[in-house]
């Protein structure tokens, strides 16, 4: 009967709405003390140049092992903490921890030009967040110009005024911005065109099938052409496949980052492949500009 199956629905919903918050409350309350047990930890993904194959970077990605739950995935656990507060604590814990760990790298004599760090909307939103860029380099020693602050688009784009002015202090500091996620935000683009942005990053929903899809190819081109008109670079996320890389490469694209070139690393293995020389093979390389 139709009552009592939507009845029954009702309740099912109900039953799983429950479950979902209680599960919140208890990664909450995990998470509050994941940070002084040290259950938090930075992997770090290359970020590699098309023309000259060389690690231009690395993006600093959170992860969480639980004792509980073991493996959290960062969407989870970031959504978490955006939604009680606590991402201000975990955002500042990764500034700092990325930071000592570029200064590491740099004393220990390897080339890691730039470490980028995600920053959530909240610490956005509060409009201090330049400053506490600012007193993060200090306590760290860090150069300003190794930093790397990814926002995404729909972050940017919630406020693009507050954001621009953002923007504008984390780049007089000489930190680099990337617009991260590019493409799912609905930017006006007359707002990028004022936005002070060096990197734009092409969300993976566009490269995934950029090689397959002609509508995904379209876009891809077109946030080419206008993100070059503006003097902006492109970096493809997500990149799996070499037909993706060659694609992107033939149309124009700067760089890459993805499991095809490398997934997310421990600091200790990202040192000893980078003293071993890593950079992407010249094979790989774009050869002829003019083919854009
Ligand atoms: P994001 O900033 O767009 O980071 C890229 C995500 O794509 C990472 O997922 C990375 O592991 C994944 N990825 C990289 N290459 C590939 C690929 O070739 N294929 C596929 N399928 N995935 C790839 P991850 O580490 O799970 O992080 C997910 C999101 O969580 C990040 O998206 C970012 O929004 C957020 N996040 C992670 N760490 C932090 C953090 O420290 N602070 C903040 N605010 N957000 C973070
Ligand atoms: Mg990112
Ligand atoms: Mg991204
Ligand atoms: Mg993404």
């Amino acid at each position: 009967c139709a009552l009592a199956d939507e009845a029954g629905g009702v309740a099912f919903a109900r039953a799983e709405a429950h479950a979902h918050a209680l599960r919140e409350m208890q990664v909450a309350s995990a998470l509050r003390h994941a940070l002084e047990r040290q259950e938090l930890r930075l992997v770090y993904q290359p970020q590699v140049s098309l023309t000259s194959g060389a690690i231009v970077g690395v993006e600093a990605l959170a992860r969480w092992n639980s004792p509980r739950w073991g493996e959290v995935p960062p969407t989870e656990f970031i959504a978490v903490a955006e939604r009680t507060g606590m991402i201000g604590e975990l955002g500042h814990w990764v500034l700092e921890t990325a930071c000592r760990q570029w200064v590491a790298w740099r004393t220990a004599g390897l080339s890691v030009p730039r470490v980028a760090v995600n920053v959530s909307p909240h610490q956005l939103r509060r409009g201090d967040l330049a400053l506490k860029v600012q007193r993060v380099l200090l306590d760290t020693g860090m150069d300003p110009r190794g930093l790397g602050i990814e926002l995404t688009e729909s972050a940017v784009m919630d406020d693009p005024a507050r954001a621009g002015q953002a923007l504008s202090e984390l780049r007089a500091l000489g930190v680099e911005v990337a617009l991260d996620d590019f493409g799912t935000g609905y930017s006006s683009l007359a707002c990028l065109r004022s936005l002070p942005i060096d990197v734009v990053k092409l969300d993976r929903s566009f490269v995934s099938d950029v090689d397959t899809a002609p509508e995904s190819m379209a876009l891809t081109r077109a946030i080419l052409t206008m993100a070059h008109g503006l003097g902006m670079q492109v970096l493809a996320e997500g990149v799996e496949r070499e037909d993706q890389l060659n694609l992107l490469r033939a149309k124009g694209c700067d760089l890459i980052q993805g499991y095809w070139f490398s997934p997310p690393v421990a600091p200790q293995a990202l040192s000893e492949r980078l003293s071993e020389g890593w950079r992407l093979a010249a094979q790989h390389l774009s050869r002829d500009n003019s083919q854009r």
